[in-house]
Parts: structure tokens; C-alpha cells; sequence
């Protein structure tokens, strides 16, 4: 008998034709997750079973699965022989000391000497004699021990089911571009797409002196922190300081955030493109504030070619936001009190229903604009942030 870990996966069935690359790509991130930690992975009657570790590891090991996306749930169950001694050895130790309780059983192989309903009643008429403080309740137990028999040689003995993070295994979906400012919203929607299977690379615009060697190290600190759910990550960093300074001095104050954000989409779609990103990821959430109108958002769109740009966040509400953020473990970082771009020449009154008319036309003011988002784009610095 020995302690194991059983994988079950989410949404995965629904590919039909596809599973087996979307399981290889979930066995792939469990085994770079659990890098480092001696232990075995087998893939087993649809599910992955983690063996062979040392105890000590087996907390560490189920706080790491339970940020892999892709992974429905997680058991910790003993593996037996399919014996009925065995297996009862093992619900011995699985069963509670007291209280009520019921003993479901899944016989996958129609050889073993025992039927399901057979089975259960021995296994739950043994752990009655054994302890006298337990009593059987079939529809409303405090606990189930649930015994899976497998074959002859294998059963699994387990009670509990831990959440594991859901979604789809990174890397399924194919690859996004996420832009990770400072701020709260956008740890939250690079989660949620890595969530949906992306593999991410992160971007940033960084406008030093206006902001500071702080400010940035907290973007790569919440790189970090998001690493934990999507794998290596890396961080694009883009010197933005003379794009923001030449808008500024040539641009109506009013369009400053506008004409910003366009040239964020600008460089992002390029940015994408080289780095074979079939989409954008920004944390935009309608009416938060001026920049995230409908018209600005549009106007802001318009200067992408050919990429989605996704905006997970778009109907949220700043409460909903905040709790993602706090359970994922970002917010902390996220409130640090350093400046972002897009508060550097922020000014008094930012039109809140931008024209792309208009738009272009202070673009157009801007001597040599086109080279300078080019060069921006050019300078960029790559950051990696590898998995923790
Ligand atoms: P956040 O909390 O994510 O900063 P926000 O509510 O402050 O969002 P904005 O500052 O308008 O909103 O930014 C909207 C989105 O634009 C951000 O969620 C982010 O995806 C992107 N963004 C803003 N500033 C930057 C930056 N300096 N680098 C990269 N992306 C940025
Ligand atoms: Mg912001």
C-alpha cells in the first residue's frame, strides 16, 4: 500500500479528437510544476497519478497542483491491491473516527471477484465492527470513503476531493500577449486568460524617470507572482518615455491618454506579431475610467491591424476584481504605491468620447511619430521570469 495522488482533468473530455494533445500538455505542466521534487507521474485510467514522493513533499506537492490549470480535482488516496483485505486495511485509515458515513464503490474491471454493491457492504460492515463510534448514512454522510478498482492489482482507497484551479492546461489555447501594467486589473485578466490555456508573454511600457526602477521591479514582481499559474514568463519591457514626452509637447492635453494608448496597441500588435502572439490581453473594464468609454475603447482599437484583443475583465465589477486579485495573491504587490505610465502628464480633464478622427489628427502633429513607436518597439528588453 502507499500514498498517492490522483489528477482528474476538467473540460478536457469535450475535445474529442484532441485529447491527447491536450493531455500531453497538461502532463507536461504538471511535471515542469513539480520539478525539483522527487516523485513519479503516470497517466492512468484517464487520470494522472503522482507516486513515489516523500511524505514530507505531499502538502507542497497538492498546494503546486492546485495552481495548474486544467486540473478539475485532486485526491490524496492510498493504493492498494484490489484484494478486499487490502482495500479495507486502507479505509481503515481513510475513515473518520466518528460520525456517519457511506462507502461508494467503482469497480472498473467486471473480473474481480466482487460486485460494487457487494463490496461496499463488506468493506462498510468491517469498518462498523472495527469502531463503534461510526454509523452509516447512504444519502446524507458527514464522509464517503470511495474505493476505485481499478484491476487486480490496483484500487485506490481515498475520501476527499481538493479543487484543483479548473480552466484548461497552459499552452492548449495557443499563445497571447498580455499587457501587465501595475495596477490591479491586469494581474487578474493575464490569470484568467492563462486560465483559458494560453501561454503568455507579458508586456509593459515604462516610462523611467517619470517612473521609477520601483515601479517596474513591481511589474516583475507580479510576473513572478503569476508564474505560479502560467508557467515561465516572459516580461517585454518598452522604453516609453520619449513616445509619452512627445505627445505631451506636440498633442491636445485632453487626448494625452488616448494618443497613450493607441501607441501601447500599436507597439503591443507588433510586439505579438514577433513573438508569434495570436492575440492581446489587456485588463480594460468598461466605464472604470475615461480611458475605458466605449468610444475610447474604440478609438483605442482602431489602430490594431489583425489581432483579437481580449478584455476579460470587461464586465466586471471593481469588487469582483479585487477578490480575483486577493485570491490569486497579487493584490498586495498591485497596491504598492508606484506611479504607472499612464499617469505621467495625466491630464485635468481626459476626453471621455475621443473621435479617431481627432485622434489621428494630433498624431499627426507629432513629428516623426511612426519611427519613434518603431524605435520604442526596437529598445524593448526582455525579462524571464521562470517558473517557480
Ligand atoms: P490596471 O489596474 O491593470 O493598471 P487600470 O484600471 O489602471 O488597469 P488603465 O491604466 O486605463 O486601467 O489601463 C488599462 C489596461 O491597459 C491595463 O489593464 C493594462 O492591461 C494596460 N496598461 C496600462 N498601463 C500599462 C503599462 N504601463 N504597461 C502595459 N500595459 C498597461
Ligand atoms: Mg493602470
Amino acid at each position: 500500500m502507499d500514498r498517492v495522488i490522483i489528477i482528474r482533468y476538467s473540460e478536457i473530455h469535450l475535445k474529442g479528437k484532441n485529447r491527447a494533445f491536450f493531455e500531453n500538455i497538461l502532463k507536461r505542466n504538471i511535471i515542469s510544476k513539480l520539478a525539483g521534487i522527487t516523485h513519479k507521474t503516470d497517466f492512468c485510467y484517464g487520470r494522472y497519478v503522482v507516486s513515489d514522493y516523500a511524505e514530507s513533499d505531499e502538502q507542497a506537492i497538492v498546494s503546486k497542483l492546485r495552481q495548474v490549470f486544467g486540473i478539475f480535482s485532486l485526491s490524496i488516496a492510498f493504493r492498494t491491491t484490489a484484494s478486499v483485505d487490502d482495500i479495507y486495511e486502507a479505509a481503515k485509515i481513510i475513515c473518520p473516527k466518528s460520525g456517519t458515513f457511506r462507502v461508494t464503490v467503482n469497480r472498473a474491471d467486471k473480473t474481480l471477484p466482487y460486485t460494487s454493491v457487494g463490496l461496499s457492504a463488506e468493506i462498510g460492515g468491517r469498518l462498523l465492527e472495527y469502531n463503534s463510534s461510526l454509523e452509516v448514512d447512504l444519502h446524507t454522510p458527514k464522509s464517503i470513503v470511495y474505493i476505485d478498482a481499478r484491476d487486480r492489482n490496483t484500487a485506490y482507497v481515498y475520501s476527499d476531493s481538493i479543487a484543483g484551479a479548473g480552466g484548461m492546461p497552459v499552452g492548449s489555447a495557443g499563445r497571447g500577449l498580455t499587457l501587465l501594467s501595475g495596477g490591479i486589473d491586469s494581474p487578474v485578466s493575464t490569470y484568467m486568460m492563462a486560465k483559458r490555456g494560453l501561454k503568455l508573454t507579458a508586456l509593459h511600457f515604462w516610462s523611467y524617470p517619470y517612473t521609477s526602477y520601483e515601479a517596474r521591479k513591481k511589474v516583475l514582481d507580479l510576473a513572478k507572482i503569476l508564474s505560479d499559474y502560467t508557467g515561465n514568463m516572459s516580461v517585454i519591457v518598452v522604453p516609453f518615455t520619449e513616445i509619452q514626452e512627445a505627445i505631451h509637447a506636440h498633442a491636445e492635453s485632453n487626448y494625452m491618454i488616448t494618443l497613450v494608448r493607441r501607441a501601447m496597441m500599436r507597439i503591443a500588435e507588433m510586439i505579438a506579431d514577433v513573438n508569434r502572439c495570436g492575440c492581446i490581453i489587456n485588463g480594460e473594464d468598461l466605464g472604470q475610467v475615461a480611458s475605458q468609454t466605449l468610444e475610447s475603447i474604440n478609438v483605442t482599437n482602431s489602430v490594431i491591424k489583425h489581432t483579437p484583443v481580449f478584455r476579460p475583465l470587461i464586465g466586471f465589477d471593481k469588487i469582483d476584481i479585487i477578490d480575483i486579485a486577493q485570491r490569486i495573491g497579487t493584490y498586495e504587490t498591485s497596491v504598492k504605491p508606484f506611479e504607472d505610465c499612464c499617469t505621467v502628464f495625466l491630464p485635468d480633464s481626459p476626453v471621455t468620447k475621443p473621435t479617431i478622427r481627432r485622434a489621428e489628427a494630433n498624431e499627426a502633429k507629432i513629428p516623426n511619430y511612426d519611427e519613434l513607436i518603431v524605435k520604442a518597439a526596437h529598445n524593448a528588453e526582455v525579462f524571464v521570469i521562470p517558473e517557480k
